[in-house]
This record gives C-alpha cells, sequence and structure tokens, in this order.
C-alpha cells in the first residue's frame, strides 16, 4: 500500500486525497487537497465553481496525534467571492472556521475539557489552556442543543465568578431538567434582561416559577419581563448567606486576638474556618475536634455557629410549610437580639425575603437537586479561572452542566 493512500484511510478526514506525506522535527506533515471542485463559503451555504483567486500560502490544522508524534494537516486553498460575506478563504468540510485545529482534535479536546483538569488536558494535547477555551467555545456554540430554550417552567437565575476579581456569568437552570440553559458575562438586571429578550414573550409568559438569590438585580428583571411568574428564594441561597455571616463573626473575633497580641489562639480561630462552615455531618475527626473546642470556648463566635446552624435546619426536607414558618419567624427574632451585626443585618434580609423563601418550600422544589447542579458548576468555574475571556468560561459550564453531550472523536466516526 502507497503511503498516501495508508495515510487517507488513517486519517478519516473525509472530502480529501492525501498527496504526499513528511515526517519533519517532531511532526508528521500531510499534504492534501480538498476533493470537490466547488468553493464552499465559509459561513454560509453559499457555494460556487468561481475561484477569485488562491492563498499565497498554505494553510495548516494540528490534527489528532500519531503515536507520539504531533500531525499537522496542510492545503493550499483558494478563496471565492460570496454575495454576502465578500471575498473568503473556502471553507474545509474537517475543520471549523478561524480553527487552526481539525473537527476531531476540537472534539477530543472538548471531551477531556467536560471531564478532566486543565493540566492533564494541556500536557496530554499539547496546547495551552487559553487555546483549549477557545476550542471548547467553538465547539459549545455548534453543538449546545437549539430546542433548550423551549418549555421552561421553573427556572433558576444565578451567578457565579469565573475570575477573581469580580468577573460574573450569570446563568439560567431550567430546574426540570436539571440543565444551565444559558448564560453570559455579566450579573446585573440588564444581564438577566438579555436572557428574557432573546427566549421572547411568549416562552417569557409561561415560566412558572424564577428562584433566585437575593440580590435586587434578577428580581428586578423577572418581575417586569415574567410578572406572572412565582419568585421563589433558593434556600441554599439564604444558607449561603448565614455562612457568610459567619465567616464575618470569626474574622472580626480573629483580628481583634491578633490586635491583643493572643497568636495562639487567633491562629486557632484562622484555622477553625471549615469547621465551622461546613455541615456537622461532614467534618473531618479534628474539624469535629476543633468545633468541640470552640464550643467549650463559647463567645461570639460559637453563638454565630449556633445560629448559622438553627438556619440550616429549618432547611431540613422533613418539615412541613406550618414548621418552617414558625422556625424562620423565631430565627428572625434571635438573630435580630444576638447583639452580631452581620447576623442582625441577615434577619433584616430573610424577613425582606420571607414571602420568597416560603414559595420555594411551598412549591417544593427539588432543592437537593438545585443545590447540586449549584456545586457542580462552582466546582466547574474554579477549573476555569485560568481562562482569559467570560465565553471560555462559559463553554466550560455548558460542557459540563448543559444540554450539550460531546463524545470523543472515534465515537463520532462509528
Ligand atoms: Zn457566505
Amino acid at each position: 500500500m502507497r503511503a498516501t493512500t495508508a495515510f487517507s484511510r488513517l486519517l478519516r478526514l473525509g472530502g480529501v486525497d492525501v498527496r504526499d506525506v513528511r515526517f519533519e522535527q517532531h511532526v508528521v506533515v500531510v499534504d492534501v487537497a480538498l476533493k470537490r471542485r466547488r468553493l464552499q463559503c465559509p459561513l454560509c451555504e453559499f457555494s460556487t465553481r468561481h475561484r477569485h483567486n488562491r492563498q499565497q500560502v498554505d494553510s495548516v490544522w494540528r490534527h489528532l496525534d500519531l503515536g507520539v508524534w504531533r500531525l499537522v494537516i496542510r492545503a493550499r486553498l483558494r478563496r471565492l467571492c460570496c454575495p454576502e460575506h465578500g471575498v473568503r478563504v473556502e471553507g474545509v468540510p474537517f475543520a471549523r472556521h478561524g480553527s487552526r485545529f481539525t473537527r476531531d482534535f476540537e472534539q477530543l479536546v472538548a471531551w477531556l475539557a467536560s471531564r478532566t483538569d486543565k493540566t492533564t488536558i494541556t500536557r496530554m494535547v499539547r496546547i495551552d489552556w487559553d487555546t483549549v477555551g477557545r476550542i471548547i467555545a467553538r465547539v459549545c456554540a455548534d453543538q449546545l442543543d437549539p430546542d433548550r430554550l423551549e418549555n421552561l417552567f421553573e427556572i433558576g437565575l444565578d451567578e457565579v465568578s469565573w475570575k477573581r476579581q469580580h468577573n460574573y456569568l450569570t446563568l439560567v437552570a431550567d430546574h426540570i431538567r436539571g440543565q444551565i440553559v444559558w448564560g453570559q458575562e455579566g450579573n446585573d438586571s440588564a444581564t438577566a434582561d438579555r436572557f428574557f429578550k432573546q427566549i421572547g414573550k411568549s416562552r417569557s409568559g409561561a415560566i412558572e416559577v424564577i428562584s433566585l438569590d437575593m440580590g435586587p438585580g434578577y428580581a428586578k428583571s423577572a418581575r417586569e419581563h415574567a410578572p406572572q411568574a412565582i419568585i421563589a428564594i433558593d434556600p441554599y441561597h439564604v444558607v449561603a448567606l448565614a455562612n457568610r455571616a459567619l465567616d464575618e463573626v470569626r474574622r472580626e473575633y480573629w483580628n481583634e486576638l491578633r490586635r491583643i497580641g493572643d497568636r495562639d489562639t487567633a491562629r486557632r480561630f484562622k484555622d477553625a474556618r471549615w469547621s465551622l462552615l461546613k455541615a456537622p455531618g461532614n467534618l473531618t475527626d479534628r474539624q469535629a475536634q476543633t468545633l468541640r473546642r470552640l464550643k467549650r470556648a463559647g463567645g461570639e463566635v460559637w453563638r454565630a455557629y449556633t445560629l448559622k446552624e438553627a438556619l440550616r435546619a429549618i432547611f431540613a426536607p422533613s418539615l412541613t410549610l406550618e414548621d418552617v414558618i414558625i422556625l424562620i419567624d423565631r430565627f428572625i427574632n434571635k438573630a435580630t437580639r444576638s447583639r452580631l451585626k452581620p447576623f442582625v443585618r441577615l434577619a433584616q434580609t430573610i424577613r425582606r425575603h420571607r414571602n420568597g423563601i416560603l414559595q420555594a418550600i411551598r412549591l417544593g422544589i427539588n432543592q437537593g437537586r438545585t443545590e447540586a447542579l449549584n456545586n457542580k458548576v462552582r466546582l466547574i468555574t474554579r477549573r476555569a479561572y485560568g481562562f482569559h475571556s467570560a465565553a471560555a468560561a462559559l463553554a466550560l459550564v455548558m460542557l459540563t452542566c448543559g444540554p450539550v453531550s460531546v463524545q470523543p472523536p472515534h465515537e463520532l466516526h462509528v
């Protein structure tokens, strides 16, 4: 068998003839020519027999590795004149427009990105993390289910930070399907407005429940675009706020200890952070011991902790709405009288959103599932921290939590 024939079978690019194969330093270069005569616009369906001219240089695309060798595809492309897009380099069947990688290579990267960490991917495929970001953004744009915005009845709007220094994405979850269906950079009411505008009036009008955090931005947008929807506050947002209040109390106390020079106790309180924030059932032995010590010491931090735990217990799945109403009001009273500033503030916030919180309980929104999706999203966005663009971070969220299923390239060829 001739080498060109062998490579033609090996690469499975489709639509090309292999003309030549060379082994250069660390890389196998495969020269190909397109089989089709017609030139295809890379941006639309337009095709023509008329060639505008030929590129002066070869185009190259990285393809799946061959053993330990990198492999690149090389071709001299033509240019065409599209009535809509003007003069363009012709599109090729084996790579996306604007990409220097073949579809198979991009598919592999997207599949890896949906399951494994940054170091594994960048070392294994030998590209940097930002390149991974650009690749997954392309794959995601191509493979997102276009019907995902149909039949939205119970949704949640939530913000997530994808990078340090206040870079946020707004994400919309479909609570019934348990997936993230929409996302965009930003976390204000204008960002939420864009979601409602994109789905349009009739689909916005069909939404029955919108669950939110307790910030003002999304609520304003939700009331404006979907006034019929019941607004519910996710209990896990309430618990998250209580955790933040507790952390504030702990930090203040810690700073005070440092000020008065009690180094030993100060260090213990710094280390105590997770013992305080985690649910008691999830503590390690050591953390549980720290917690017992805090209890013995008593004081503000311990009081803050018991308040936080009391609030968390209110949302245990076994309680009825009547129980929750009594317990929430009791919590508001207790926190208001606690003399712990962060908890006094928390009590005010909860009082303001009491109705929304009770709606969530009344509707029995599946908290476990909602929270699980939320935790997954947060885990993924931490992985996205190295990206430089919001589009890449969003693509990673969509690939892992959205209506996209990526398969490794060989499965697509079956
Ligand atoms: Zn075109």
